[in-house]
């Protein structure tokens, strides 16, 4: 693929911005300054420079961020900056077929929920992820607002009736962390689910964290509003 149509596809502007780019020697490939910007290179994870920033040429851009409290996973927020101020510009910019830009939020975590949250530009990852027959397990850190028993747990394990529907909703897994705060695992992701499922059980949730997705784990080390690509091995685990 030629460097300007990898800059193209990455987002980093237009075609012609894009051989400006590279004839103005802003671009490097291998610690190398590249100029012809019609130069091919072999695309997937092709790693450059674009003024002094590194990045990796990914087809299709599958990301997780920690998001931080405060932001909404909306790219037209109400209230609090977007989960999308977080990433780079080129992964807000990169073209999509149809005129779409930019990667999405797989699903939606509250305003003030913390935690992993998977970000990417391929709608059918999105589709089979959030489908419920896809069934991936999401496990939440939950700090209640009052101490609770293991009647609590119980309840929460059985299922409960949310307003919205009178089929009992159920966690697939449920466990005390401490005298305030459980992890409970969800297969399903019904608006506010763990709110209204702790409610419904009697108790109230004063903070809610994601601490997993599937066989993802947020990485200890990825620091609330930082972000980091998927690798391979992961991406394949979550399909
Ligand atoms: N359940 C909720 O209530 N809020 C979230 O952000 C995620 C799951």
């Amino acid at each position: 693929m030629q460097l300007q149509e990898i800059l193209f596809s990455q987002g980093f502007g237009t075609r012609r911005i894009c051989i400006g780019l590279v004839q103005q020697g802003f671009v490097k490939v291998g610690g190398e300054c590249v100029t012809d910007p019609e130069q091919d290179f072999a695309q997937e994870g092709l790693a450059f420079e674009v003024e002094g920033k590194p990045w990796q040429f990914h087809e299709r851009a599958y990301l997780m961020l920690h998001k931080p409290a405060g932001t909404e996973c909306s790219a037209k927020p109400s209230t609090y900056p977007s989960v999308y101020t977080l990433l780079p510009a080129p992964l807000r910019q990169r073209p999509q077929k149809g005129g779409a830009v930019g990667v999405q939020a797989v699903g939606r975590l509250d305003q003030d929920t913390t935690g992993l949250l998977l970000m990417t530009d391929d709608g059918q990852f999105i589709h089979k992820m959030n489908s419920p027959r896809h069934h991936v397990p999401k496990v939440y850190e939950v700090t209640t607002k009052h101490e609770f028993d293991d009647k609590f747990i119980a309840r929460l394990l059985a299922g409960v009736v949310l307003d919205d529907d009178p089929r009992p909703v159920r966690a697939a897994a449920c466990e005390r962390l401490g005298e305030r705060l459980l992890s409970l695992t969800l297969t399903e992701g019904k608006y506010h689910q763990v709110k209204r499922m702790v409610a419904a059980a009697g108790n109230r949730v004063e903070g809610l964290h994601r601490s997993r997705i599937g066989p993802l784990a947020l990485p200890a080390d990825l620091a609330p509003g930082q972000w980091r690509w998927l690798d391979a091995a992961t991406l394949a685990a979550l399909r």
